[in-house]
């Protein structure tokens, strides 16, 4: 068994809460890796102020130190919008159908769920690990929540006993960093040092990002 993750973000920089997270999945649910991907045109932000190609720069960078993380890089390569259901397209067919793959997201991502493009076909794909990140919870009521509820992991089941279609729920441990801090920081000309890898903020020095 040789499950795999994704987690997408715009990485607007890469940050520990990220990485941290990443990490405790990888040994929470045994991911042989995890793969950061960047997302190149986003689909329901703003096009992020600092191009796709520094921001997955940045993330290269952040892992080249852990062998379980990863850059994948897949979202710039293709022209438009980048729909995640695609990506994960793209992922199934490259590690065939019985490969666990799981789509890392945190709870703020899945509020706005139902807003995705092909939304509901996500789980025909991959399993869904939520993040429950601070500040945040899950919705209780509506069709997220119940689309959330019908598709729980049951107890007696192992995520990876199917290669897609459960969600699980993980907390871990929460570090309240976010990007939106970071660029506003560094815009302030303060400090963001321990906020982030130490390569990060140096390449973001170098190339006069968020200023
Ligand atoms: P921004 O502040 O620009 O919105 P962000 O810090 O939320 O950025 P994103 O790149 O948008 O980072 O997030 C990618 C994914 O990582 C999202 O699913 C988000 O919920 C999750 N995430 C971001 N920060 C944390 C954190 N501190 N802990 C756990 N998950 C996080």
């Amino acid at each position: 068994m040789t499950p795999v993750g994704v987690f997408g973000g715009t990485f607007n920089p890469v940050h520990y809460g990220h990485l941290r997270s990443a990490l405790e999945l990888v040994e929470r649910l045994q991911l042989t890796q995890l793969r950061l991907m960047p997302c190149a045109v986003p689909p329901h932000r703003e096009q992020p102020g600092c191009s796709a190609q520094h921001r997955a720069a940045m993330v290269e960078l952040a892992v080249a130190a852990e062998p379980a993380l990863a850059c994948d890089t897949r979202e710039l390569a293709r022209a438009g919008v980048s729909y995640t259901i695609d990506s994960l397209i793209e992922l199934r067919t490259e590690l065939g159908r019985d490969t666990s793959l799981c789509l890392v997201m945190g709870c703020d991502a899945v509020l706005d769920i139902s807003a995705w493009h092909r939304w509901q076909e996500l789980l025909e794909w991959a399993h869904i690990v939520v993040i429950a990140r601070p500040g945040w919870q899950l919705p209780t009521a509506g069709v997220v929540a119940q689309w959330l509820q019908s598709h729980r992991l049951p107890p007696e089941e192992n995520l990876h006993d199917n290669a897609a279609g459960r969600i699980v729920v993980e907390e871990l441990r929460p570090l309240a960093i976010s990007s939106t801090e970071i660029r506003d920081l560094l815009a302030r000309g303060c400090s963001a040092r321990y906020l982030l890898p130490e390569p990060v903020l140096d390449y973001v020095q170098k190339h006069s990002l968020y200023h």
